[in-house]
C-alpha cells in the first residue's frame, strides 16, 4: 500500500511535534511515524519522569535538612515503589493522549520503524509513505560502548521503571543523567558510585559549579571517580562486577545495578539515509541554518537527530535575584516582601533570525497571558511575581518556534533550556 502526504515526520517527540502541528495548521497533509509508544523521550523516558523523581527527592532532602530547624518529620524516607507508581501517573497516559491529539489535528499516525526507500519516501511495515518533504526527528539512543558485558547495563529508561531500587548502584559515565540519577538514588538510600572516564565530569557545564556539585555529591556519600574508564561488566552470582582502568591500574567494583550513563547518540543508523542521499556524521544529520539536509533539500532534521551542536535554538542566560532591597534603619528589608524576583538575562538568537522572548503566564482560564517582552540585543531585566511560566521565542513572522517551562521562585529558577 502507498500513502501520499505533503510531509512525513519521523518520530513523535518534542522535535517531531514542533514540525508536525505547524505543518498541519498550514493546511498540509502530515503523517507521523514512531516505533515506540507515541510521545518521545522527554515526556516518556527523559526530562518529565525524571523531574517527578527529582521533585520528590528534593522534598525529602529539604525536609531532612530542615530537621531541628522548625520542621519535624522524623524518619522521613523516600519510598521507591510509590515514587515509580506516582511517576507512571504522568507517563502512562502520554502515548494515548499524543496519538489522539495528532488524530484530532488531522495528522495521520503510523506505528512502526521507518526507513527511506528513496529521496522522499519511507517504508513502515508493508506500507510506503510518499511525501514532498520528510522531517527526521528520530532522537537519540544510548551509545554503544563496545565493552564486554554491555548487555548487563541498565539504561536510563529501565532505571526510571525499576520496581525496587538495588542497594549498590554504579553509573558508567559522569554526565547529567549520571549525576541526576545518582542524587535521586543516594537520597533513596542506595550506595552510589559514578565512574567517569575523563578528568572532569559534566565537561560541558561551568567548571566552578561542577566542582561544587561534585563536592556536594561526595558529602551526600556518592563516590565520584574520575579518570576511570569502564572496560567490562561481568555477572558473578547475584551481583555484577564492574572492571575499570586508570592508566595501567585496574579497579573492580561490585554492584547490584550498573547504569549506562555514558552518552547518547543520534538514532539515525537504521534509516537508510544513503538511499535518500542525506549526509550525516557521528553527531547526526548534517543540516544548514534552516535545519535542511545539506545534500537533500527535501529532507529536514530536528532535535537530537541533528548535528547542530544546539544550533539553531536560542541561547538564554538567566539570573534570578531578589529585588533590590529597600533599607529600613540601614538594614535590607526585602525579606519581608520576597514574592517577586528580578530576572535578568540575555537571549542570543541563532543567526539570521530575530527572536523575541516572552514570559507568558497561564491565565485563570488557561489562556496564556503574555507578560513580558524583550528586544534590543536580547538583553532584558524584569520584575516577575513568583510562579510557573512559559518562556517563548518567536520567529520574525510571529510564529512561536520554541517554548520551555520555567518556574520562578524568589530564591531560584527552575528552567529546562537546551544548552548552547
Ligand atoms: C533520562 C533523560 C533525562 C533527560 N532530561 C532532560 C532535561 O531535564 N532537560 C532537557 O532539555 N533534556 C533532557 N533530556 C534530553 C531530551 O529528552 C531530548 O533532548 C529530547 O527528548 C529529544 O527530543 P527529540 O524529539 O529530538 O527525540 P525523541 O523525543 O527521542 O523522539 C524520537 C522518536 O523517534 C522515534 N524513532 C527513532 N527512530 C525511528 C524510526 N526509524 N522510525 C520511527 N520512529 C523512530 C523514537 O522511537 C522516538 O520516540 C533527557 C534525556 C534523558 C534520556
Amino acid at each position: 500500500m502507498t500513502t501520499t502526504v505533503d510531509v512525513i515526520v519521523l518520530g513523535t517527540g518534542s522535535a517531531a511535534q514542533s514540525a508536525a502541528y505547524p505543518c498541519r495548521e498550514a493546511g498540509w497533509n502530515v503523517a507521523v511515524v514512531d516505533y515506540h509508544p507515541f510521545g518521545g523521550t522527554c515526556q516518556l523516558r527523559g526530562c518529565d519522569p525524571k523531574k517527578v523523581l527529582v521533585g520528590v527527592s528534593d522534598l525529602v532532602d529539604w525536609s531532612r535538612r530542615m530537621q531541628g530547624k522548625g520542621a519535624s518529620a522524623p524518619g522521613l524516607s523516600l519510598s521507591w515503589p510509590d515514587l515509580i507508581r506516582f511517576k507512571r501517573t504522568f507517563t502512562d497516559p502520554v502515548p494515548e493522549q499524543t496519538k489522539r491529539s495528532f488524530e484530532q489535528a488531522g495528522i495521520i499516525t503510523r506505528h512502526g520503524r521507518a526507513h527511506f526507500v528513496d529521496r522522499t519516501s519511507v517504508q513502515v511495515g508493508e506500507e510506503i509513505l510518499v511525501a514532498r518533504q520528510v522531517v527526521i526527528a528520530t532522537g537519540a539512543c544510548h551509545a554503544d560502548l563496545g565493552i564486554a558485558g554491555e548487555d548487563l547495563l541498565t539504561t536510563s529508561t529501565q532505571f526510571l521503571d525499576l520496581e525496587e531500587l538495588p542497594r549498590r548502584i554504579v553509573f558508567v559515565g559522569g554526565g547529567y543523567i549520571a549525576f541526576e540519577f545518582a542524587h535521586i538514588a543516594a537520597r533513596a538510600g542506595a550506595q552510589v558510585q559514578v565512574l567517569h572516564r575523563g578528568s572532569r565530569p559534566l565537561a560541558k557545564f561551568d567548571p566552578d559549579l561542577v566542582s561544587m556539585l561534585v563536592q556536594a555529591s561526595r558529602e551526600l556519600g556518592i563516590e565520584v571517580h574520575v579518570n576511570r574508564a569502564v572496560t567490562a561488566i561481568e555477572r558473578q552470582g547475584d551481583h555484577l562486577l564492574v572492571h575499570a582502568r586508570t592508566g595501567a591500574q585496574v579497579h573492580t567494583v561490585e554492584a547490584d545495578l550498573v547504569v549506562h550513563a555514558a552518552g547518547r547518540t543520534p538514532e539515525i543508523d537504521k534509516l537508510d539515509l544513503e538511499v535518500a542521499g542525506v549526509a550525516y556524521g557521528k553527531e547526526g544529520v548534517s543540516v544548514n541554518e534552516y535545519l535542511q539536509s545539506v545534500t537533500n533539500p527535501a529532507v529536514y532534521a530536528a532535535g537530537d537527530a541533528v548535528a547542530s551542536g544546539g544550533f539553531p535554538l536560542p541561547w538564554v542566560d538567566l539570573v534570578i535575584r531578589h529585588p533590590e532591597p529597600t533599607y529600613r534603619n540601614g538594614r535590607p528589608a526585602w525579606l519581608h516582601t520576597p514574592d517577586r524576583c528580578v530576572v535578568q538575562g540575555r537571549i542570543v538568537p541563532p543567526a539570521s533570525s530575530f527572536i523575541q522572548l516572552h514570559l507568558a503566564q497561564e491565565g485563570p482560564a488557561g489562556t496564556p497571558v503574555d507578560q513580558y517582552l524583550t528586544k534590543e540585543d536580547g538583553a532584558f531585566e524584569l520584575l516577575a511575581p513568583q510562579g510557573a511560566y512559559l518562556l517563548r521565542w518567536w520567529s520574525p513572522d510571529e510564529r512561536v518556534i520554541g517554548e520551555r517551562p520555567v518556574t520562578l521562585h524568589t530564591w531560584r529558577c527552575e528552567i529546562d533550556l537546551p544548552l548552547a
